[in-house]
């Protein structure tokens, strides 16, 4: 065709291949899922994987994480998993993941060290360091935020993702790279019914794959561009990479699983055209954390402890207040931080205008001591996902250098701009699949880690929940029956798949993904209501009836395209219904309702919990402490993983 390339892969749009013999099938091949693999082919399962992308470099991390959270049993130390965990809780008014942040705290050193023998860099042994105050002298770990508790380590995360596809391949579990998942299968096709395993495309050829497994794991992170969408710059629309869209959570809703605080989203912090690249700007947090800001006059920012005393050294920003025993991370991380456990910061920008600063404020990395201006520039920003070559090299390359020019902040703080309040993005600790002490779902034969669990986040979490849902999910395959998949689901599954493709006009991917983005924006903003929400609910089904019904789709790359915007169109009607299912307003959660006002009641302190089932919505609830004792619970599940390890 005229100015048009040709597809250049075999076209198999008519070929179904199955996939049997496996005992844990993994859907993304992310941190989570690499792990998951791992531990379950460890095990002695056989194991399938099936990823989008492709897995050595795929999903958040797969091109970096510079810093790894919560590993509280590393030898230096000075929290136990219990506090970690429990300070996380507290530090979120309930709203969090007790199981999976306490497997993060409990096993992610022991993860560490399994990178560590995979061949990745965890530790300065080149000595770049030496000296600098996060560095412990003996075991050469480093550390960021607070530098007195040392739980949160600095790394070269780069090496990470190739350590664990070169250790999935070496453990045997079979890679179906660049195939996406598109639907689970359950036992005689029934929603709610055990999972059996998965229908996927490969996204060359567009050859359909199904396959059935004795159980399989979700790691297909959160969902993405729910009320964001550029079709100039699709690539930008989430902080999140783009393969990530949420298909994990679409297929989930759609078999019957049950989901968690899937009505909290925050105002956009990152994403979409106004959006600079994350960690590409200025600012003092995160990664960037704790570097010192000047005004438009080059007059430095005051950094604060809680209770507002001036620290006159650098030092002292990576040091708990005054009578604190620890701080989580630093620099308002948590949405609401609590007084007990909230770190150094500078003034909210609002304040500091009013006290005479003037914008724009610049990252002055060059005042910075020499080893923090190298640890966040080249060794924070060069390993923190995405950042090595569009911003580290390219800067360099550009003329950038650290040790001599400012770098401007935009927006507030360390987002990269600034956000309307009807443009939302789930960030931070968002909702997602409700788990049991086991990472198993409400669904049979079916199991959850990283980013696709509720309240989750980061890599640390990411790793040691994959490798605990692994092994669990290998346990059960041990005792399960052989799977049997529905030939009418698989027809069903096909249809639905390969409609976009028998058109040869009518709606593209991005026009549907614009109508989402624009319907969430309107019926499910900063505030709420029950009839906003359900003239949106109207809006996604005359939706799902007109465009979502037209798409068409020219090639395979098209037609995934097609596939995970639909899921989008999923993910909004989920959470609409979570936000029907919460009556009442809530701050943690940045819930308001105008017509439930009154702010976070006693009774509604707890989860709220929706899954999908014949008749509709069905809408639970759980104790906002469901887990129960931290300790006790994990030890009774994990028997065999602690004598193992002792
Ligand atoms: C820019 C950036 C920087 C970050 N920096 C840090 C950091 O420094 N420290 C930290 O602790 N955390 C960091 N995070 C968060 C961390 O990367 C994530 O929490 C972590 O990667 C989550 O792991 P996961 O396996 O759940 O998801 P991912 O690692 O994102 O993996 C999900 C995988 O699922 C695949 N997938 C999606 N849909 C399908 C489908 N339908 N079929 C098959 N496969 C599918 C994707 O291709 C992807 O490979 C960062 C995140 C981003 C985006």
């Amino acid at each position: 065709m005229k100015n048009q390339l040709a597809w250049p892969y075999p076209i198999r749009w008519n070929e179904k291949t199955e996939v049997d013999g496996i005992d844990v099938l993994v859907l993304g091949g992310g941190v989570a899922g690499c792990w998951a693999a791992i531990s379950a082919a460890e095990q002695g399962a056989r194991v399938t994987l099936v990823e989008k992308g492709a897995t050595i470099r795929s999903g958040a991390s797969g091109s970096g994480c510079d810093h790894w959270e919560s590993a509280a049993t590393n030898p230096c130390s000075k929290v136990t998993p219990e506090e970690l965990t429990q300070a996380m809780i507290d530090d979120n008014h309930g709203y969090n993941n007790g199981i999976s942040h306490y497997i993060e705290c409990r096993e992610g050193y022991d993860r560490l060290l399994d990178m560590e023998r995979m061949g990745a860099k965890i530790r300065d042994i080149d000595n770049e360091f030496v000296g600098a105050e996060f560095r412990d002298e003996e075991t050469k770990l480093l550390f960021a935020y607070d530098y007195e508790n040392r739980f949160t380590l600095r790394v070269w995360g780069s090496t990470f993702k190739p350590a664990l596809y070169r250790e999935c391949k070496r453990l045997g579990v079979r890679i179906f790279d660049r195939t996406m998942a598109t639907g689970l299968l359950t036992e005689q096709g029934e929603m709610g019914a055990r999972i059996v395993g998965a229908a996927a495309v490969e996204g060359r050829t567009g050859e359909l794959f199904l396959f059935k497994a004795k159980s399989t794991v979700l790691c297909m992170s959160r969902p993405t561009r729910i009320w964001l969408f550029s079709p100039e710059h699709p690539g930008i629309s989430e902080f999140r990479p783009p393969q990530c869209t949420g298909d994990g959570h679409a297929m989930g809703w759609n078999a019957g699983v049950e989901f968690a605080m899937m009505e909290k989203s925050v105002k956009a912090e990152w994403s979409g055209d106004r959006s600079f690249p994350p960690y590409s700007t200025g600012n003092n947090h995160n990664t960037w954390f704790a570097c010192s800001m000047v005004d438009a006059e080059g007059k430095e920012l005051p950094w604060l402890d809680r209770d507002g005393k001036v620290l006159s050294s650098i030092s002292e920003r990576y040091r708990p207040a005054e009578g604190q025993k620890f701080f989580i991370k630093g620099g308002g991380e948590s949405d609401f931080p609590s007084y007990q456990f909230r770190g150094p910061d500078t003034p909210p920008v609002q304040e500091l205008l009013k006290q005479g600063y003037k914008l724009p404020f610049y990252a002055d990395l060059p005042s910075m001591p020499a080893h923090e201006r190298r640890a966040i520039w080249g060794l924070m920003v060069g390993e923190e996902g995405k950042t090595k070559i569009p911003i580290l090299k390219k800067y360099r390359e550009s003329g950038f250098d650290p040790d001599r020019d400012l770098l401007q902040s935009y927006g507030d703080g360390w987002k990269s701009a600034t956000f309307l309040p009807e443009e939302r993005q789930l960030f931070g600790l968002p909702g997602g699949i409700m788990n049991n002490w086991h990472l198993g779902t409400n669904l049979e034969g079916l199991y959850a880690a990283g980013d696709q669990l509720f309240a989750s986040n980061c890599h640390g979490h990411a790793a040691a929940t994959g490798h605990y849902a692994g092994r669990h999910a290998a346990r059960y395959a041990r005792e399960a029956a052989e799977p049997t998949i529905s030939s009418s689901q698989v027809e069903e599954e096909r249809a639905r798949v390969f409609s976009p493709i028998q058109r040869s006009s009518g709606v593209h991917w991005k026009d549907l993904a614009h109508q989402i983005a624009r319907t969430m924006q309107q019926y499910c903003g900063a505030t709420k209501s029950d009839e906003l929400l359900k003239a949106g609910l109207a809006r996604i089904k005359e939706i799902y009836v007109g465009a979502a019904s037209e798409l068409c789709a020219a090639d395979p790359h098209e037609l995934l395209r097609s596939l995970e915007t639909l899921n989008v169109l999923t993910n909004a009607e989920l959470v609409i219904h979570a936000c029907l299912a919460r009556q009442a307003s809530s701050k943690q959660l940045h819930f308001i309702r105008t017509d439930y006002p009154d702010l976070d009641p006693p009774a509604w302190h707890k989860f709220v919990t929706v899954r999908k089932s014949r008749d509709g919505t069905t809408v639970g609830q759980k104790a906002i402490d469901y887990y129960g004792p931290l300790r006790e619970e994990y030890e009774a599940t994990n028997g065999d993983y602690l004598s193992k390890r002792r």
